[in-house]
């Protein structure tokens, strides 16, 4: 079974309007509040495939209690730990030329006990886990190198843990040499403190991340496709070109496509293709983590994976 953590999940409030202008009254012309988070976006996605997951981490308050009833609405499997605190909302604003601004807020603090009723329950829940997607940020009060502990006890279960994060957390988590991380180019810019310029750079940066133990490495780059890096190979995906309505959410759902291939037994290339065509899927839909199984198939086919051969 594949279990997804968020952390942090929230309800998202996507408001359409037509023009988007500061310090004026604005209508929204449609609104979309779901269940948000990165986790609960790969979750929605891995569903939408026919893949039963588990969802995990922290909910509470009003808040909480609405993700839940919009997790169990869609019938996705959820087990948050329960807080205090009210769990968060993060809004996303789309002009009508799909421009976005997202406001998000920084989500509620966890207490010590919350923490150890998790671990309790995470205990149990690994048991039978053969994939851990591990998503987003960390919620406060967890400490700092909370990603490097769970990539740790998945380790020592011979678990996959596949881990797609940010900032310190990613540094600190890829120390428990995660099966696969999933930067964009940005991510990897903050991570090794070098500017980017080309391919080559990615994979001579994601190479110096493969000697700390890191399993695998795909560098989203939008509408570029992807950069697979491990010990044996590279290789470069190419996508083509589509009409995007929002693409918040594109890389949770390429992390769906991904754990899916994994669990299926597919070869890296096939994964590769499964995982970019549920991205792409996802930046036609105006919902996040929104895919469409017959657009999904016809990417498959026209998707192109093939060994990149660097200068490096
Ligand atoms: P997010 O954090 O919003 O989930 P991300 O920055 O982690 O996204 P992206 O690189 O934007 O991830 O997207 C992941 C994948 O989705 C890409 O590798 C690609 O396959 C697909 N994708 C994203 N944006 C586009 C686009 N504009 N056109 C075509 N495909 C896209």
């Amino acid at each position: 079974m594949i279990t997804v953590i968020t952390f942090n999940p929230s309800i998202d409030r996507l408001y359409k309007l037509n023009k988007f202008e500061i310090g004026s009254v604005q209508r929204a012309n449609f609104v979309n509040p779901t269940a948000g988070g990165k986790g609960l976006n790969v979750a929605k996605v891995l569903k939408k495939l026919g893949e039963d997951v588990n969802c995990i981490g922290f909910l509470g308050g009003f808040n909480g209690k609405y993700i839940k009833s919009k997790l169990d609405e869609i019938g996705i499997k959820n087990n948050f730990t329960q807080i205090k605190e009210e769990s968060r909302i993060c809004l996303n604003i789309i002009d009508s030329n799909n421009k976005s601004t997202e406001i998000l807020e920084s989500g509620p603090n966890i207490t010590k006990e919350e923490i150890d009723e998790f671990e309790n329950y995470l205990s149990k829940v690994l048991e039978e886990t053969e994939i851990l997607v591990a998503s987003g940020s960390l919620a406060k009060g967890l400490p700092k190198d909370y990603y490097l502990r769970i990539g740790n006890l998945c380790r020592q279960k011979n678990i996959k843990f596949i881990l797609d994060s940010s900032g310190e957390s990613l540094k600190l988590g890829i120390n428990s040499k995660p099966y696969l991380i999933k930067p964009n180019i940005e991510e990897l810019e903050n991570l090794s403190k070098i500017k980017i310029k080309n391919v080559d750079d990615i994979i001579n940066i994601s190479r110096s991340i493969l000697l700390k133990g890191v399993e695998n490495i795909c560098v989203s780059m939008g509408k570029d496709g992807m950069v697979l890096v491990n010990k044996d190979f590279v290789y470069k995906v190419e996508i083509p070109n589509i009409k995007i309505v929002n693409t918040v959410g594109s890389g949770d759902s390429s992390i769906a496509g991904f754990s899916l291939g994994i669990l299926k037994g597919y070869d890296l290339k096939d994964t590769l293709k499964l995982s970019n065509a549920c991205g792409m899927s996802n930046a036609m839909h105006i919902s996040t983590g929104d895919v469409n199984l017959e657009d999904i198939d016809k990417f498959i086919d026209e998707i192109k994976v093939y060994e990149y051969v660097s200068n490096v």
